[in-house]
């Protein structure tokens, strides 16, 4: 299919100053910060050592769905611009010395038209993102129930006049959120199940089993079935979490590669870390900053979060 990659508005210089310089942008921007500063000093607590983003390298995560590429030619290789750091999680932890990692990482999407006016894309974004050896989802759903509890809390303790101007009813209590499956909620709802459900939940939700990239590990006692999980933000917005247990075994590293046609080629140094060496077992999971914020602030357009907008398929001019 011809996708449309010009969207259809226009951008002035008006609209980008009023928007760097309304008030709403400062409110979010706190709110971000302390999204950031709350999970810099729960991993530290819980003893996850940081990883710096790399913004270039030889292998990026494929996506479930179709970006413009974006990639340069440097020192004789091809380089693309991170998309996640899914790979130099599992990498990083081949190291013994380390459990578990994390990273405040920028992403570069280049997302297709289609996708600006969702409320959830930019087609750049920061991703805070984490990863565990030996864990399974069971323990990072928790790990993030917890997380997120206490970045809510800080909120609520360090913001309380932004919070009661956007969220006078304050934000939900976490503990342990509820969990759906993929396919449950399909037969239930529709193909639209997960916007339905979003909208009409009152906390947010769990949701299980999504056939997407190759690195998400098959259950091994259910195949056709995966191991990942999504957080659901309630109050319809949507997606704010993707994570999973991780295919770490050669053969089915192939064999999910064949089914979601992956470029071997493109991967054949990873290819040969899982043959020859093993990759660790490991589960995690990355959730973006922007759309905590937007939640948090009740705010429709994921645009509206950043003094720079980044819709996609749309020129900036800053
Ligand atoms: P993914 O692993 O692709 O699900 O990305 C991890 C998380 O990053 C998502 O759950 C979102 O919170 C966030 N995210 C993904 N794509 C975008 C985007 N285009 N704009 C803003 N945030 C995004
Ligand atoms: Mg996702």
């Amino acid at each position: 299919m011809q996708r449309d990659l010009i969207a259809d508005a226009a951008v002035t210089l008006e609209g980008t100053l009023a928007q760097l310089q309304g008030p709403q942008t400062v409110d979010v921007l706190k709110v971000q910060q302390a999204i950031i500063r709350a999970a810099h000093d729960f991993m530290f607590k819980k003893g996850l050592v940081q990883l710096m983003p790399l913004m270039l390298s030889p292998i990026t995560d494929p996506l479930n769905h179709g970006v413009v590429d974006a990639a340069i030619s440097y020192a004789g290789s091809r380089w693309s611009l991170t998309k996640s750091m899914i790979f130099h999680k599992q990498l990083t932890l081949l190291n013994p010395e380390l459990e578990a990692i994390y990273i405040v990482s920028p992403n570069v999407r280049l997302e297709f038209a289609d996708r600006a006016y969702t409320g959830r894309h930019m087609f750049e974004f920061t991703q805070i993102d984490f990863e565990f050896r030996n864990k399974d989802g069971a323990f990072v759903r928790s790990f993030m129930e917890e997380l997120v509890q206490f970045i809510f809390s800080k909120v609520e303790e360090e913001l309380p006049e932004v919070l009661a101007k956007y969220r006078p009813d304050f934000l939900p209590e976490i503990g342990q959120l509820e969990v759906f499956r993929t396919e449950e909620l399909e037969a239930q709802y529709g193909a639209d199940y997960e916007h339905i459900k979003s909208k009409e939940a009152e906390r947010p939700f769990w949701l299980l089993n999504h056939k997407r990239e190759f690195y998400d590990k098959e259950d091994p006692a259910a195949p056709g079935t995966y191991l990942n999980y999504d957080l659901i933000w309630n109050e319809g917005f949507g997606e704010g979490l993707s994570g999973g247990e991780r295919e770490n075994e050669y053969h089915q590293i192939l064999k999910r590669m064949d089914e979601t046609g992956s470029d071997k080629e493109a991967f054949r140094h990873y290819l040969e870390v899982a043959k020859e060496q093993g990759l660790p077992y490991t589960a995690g999971a990355g959730f973006g900053v922007e759309r905590m914020a937007r939640y948090i602030c009740r705010i429709p357009d994921i645009n509206n979060v950043t003094p720079f907008s980044r819709r996609p398929g749309m020129p900036a001019l800053f």
